[in-house]
């Protein structure tokens, strides 16, 4: 997906016009992938731009800076402040937010100096990540022959630079292979997750998708559809999936920020129940639509208004 440039990019406390906005290439983040990062995404609304579980994204970033001994050096309040001020500065009615926390050039090593973490954000306009097809009709998923990291190798509940050179082997493969995206196991043969996103299998008016311990990223996505799909009346159970129980749904979709909701018209060339959007789905992505553009208030603290 082609980058549109916007006009700053947040470094550290200041804008900077977006071409200057440059790290030295000697970064020790760019040869050994010790960074962490954050997708958030804003949306129009009747009361102006709004961003979605900012604070959410934010926390996780600190998380996941914990995970790899970094401090921001800002906290979520200060974070949050700069993200809605880049979207002012901006003027983005809708788009796409990359928080960045990564390390200072100056050292050399596969033991980086710590204590040089610097922190970008930069916002930008981004459509359909799957494309419009894949939204409407549903995506082509083929299990990856790549596992997904585990938690003795990278762990994936931190959102590390480096980390997804495990998800782009997965997609790079999955997309020359003519599929949309890879859908990646554990080492034990359970689904954790497609390369960029969360999935759900529906069986019998039942949620099911696979829990932490399953080496995935705790989805802010995820979480949401969690909760609208209770609040809807359904069952949603944190369970191990196997592939096959996939096959089997009545109906599959998957999460993300990026993604939104997108459902799975097929696993591994098997049509996942009537093969396009099935009703639960269809019902959960005019909910997750109806919190993102504010039109309800029943989760109006999800919304930060710009
Ligand atoms: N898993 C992975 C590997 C991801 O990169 C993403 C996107 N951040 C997700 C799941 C979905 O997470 P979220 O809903 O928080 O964007």
């Amino acid at each position: 997906m082609k980058l549109t440039p916007t006009s700053d990019i947040w470094m550290d406390g200041k804008f900077v016009a977006w071409d200057e906005a440059q790290v030295h290439v000697l970064t020790p983040s760019l040869h050994y992938g010790w960074g962490v990062y954050e997708g958030i995404r804003a949306y129009p609304t009747a009361r102006g731009t709004a961003v979605f579980r900012l604070r959410d994204h934010l926390r996780r970033l600190h998380d996941s800076a914990r995970v790899y001994l970094m401090d921001p050096g800002h906290s979520v309040d200060e974070l949050t402040g700069a993200s809605v001020e880049l979207l002012r500065r901006t003027g983005l009615g809708a788009g796409y937010l990359r928080p960045l926390v990564y390390l200072d050039y100056g050292t050399m090593g596969v033991a980086p100096r710590l204590d040089s973490a610097r922190v970008a954000i930069a916002a930008w306009p981004w459509g359909s990540y799957l494309g419009e097809k894949a939204e409407q009709e549903g995506c082509r998923l083929a299990v990856s022959s790549w596992q997904r990291n585990g938690v003795h190798s990278v762990p994936p509940l931190a959102k590390a630079t480096g980390a997804y050179v495990n998800s782009a082997l997965a997609k790079v493969a999955a997309v020359r292979a003519g599929y949309d995206d890879a859908l990646m196991l554990t080492p034990g043969g359970h689904v954790a997750e497609a390369s960029a996103a969360n999935v759900f299998a529906v069986r019998d008016g039942v949620l099911f998708t696979p829990p932490v311990s399953d080496n995935i990223l705790p989805g802010i996505t995820r979480d949401t559809v969690i909760t609208l799909a209770r609040e809807l009346g359904h069952e949603v159970r944190e369970q191990s999936l196997t592939r096959s129980e996939l096959y089997v749904a009545d109906e599959a979709f998957l999460t993300g920020t990026a993604a939104e909701i997108v459902p799975v018209a097929s696993v591994d060339d098997r049509p996942v129940g009537a093969g396009g959007c099935g009703p639960v789905t269809r019902r959960l992505r005019e909910a997750f639509g109806d919190v993102v553009h504010g039109r309800t208030d029943t989760h109006d603290d999800w919304l930060t208004y710009v």
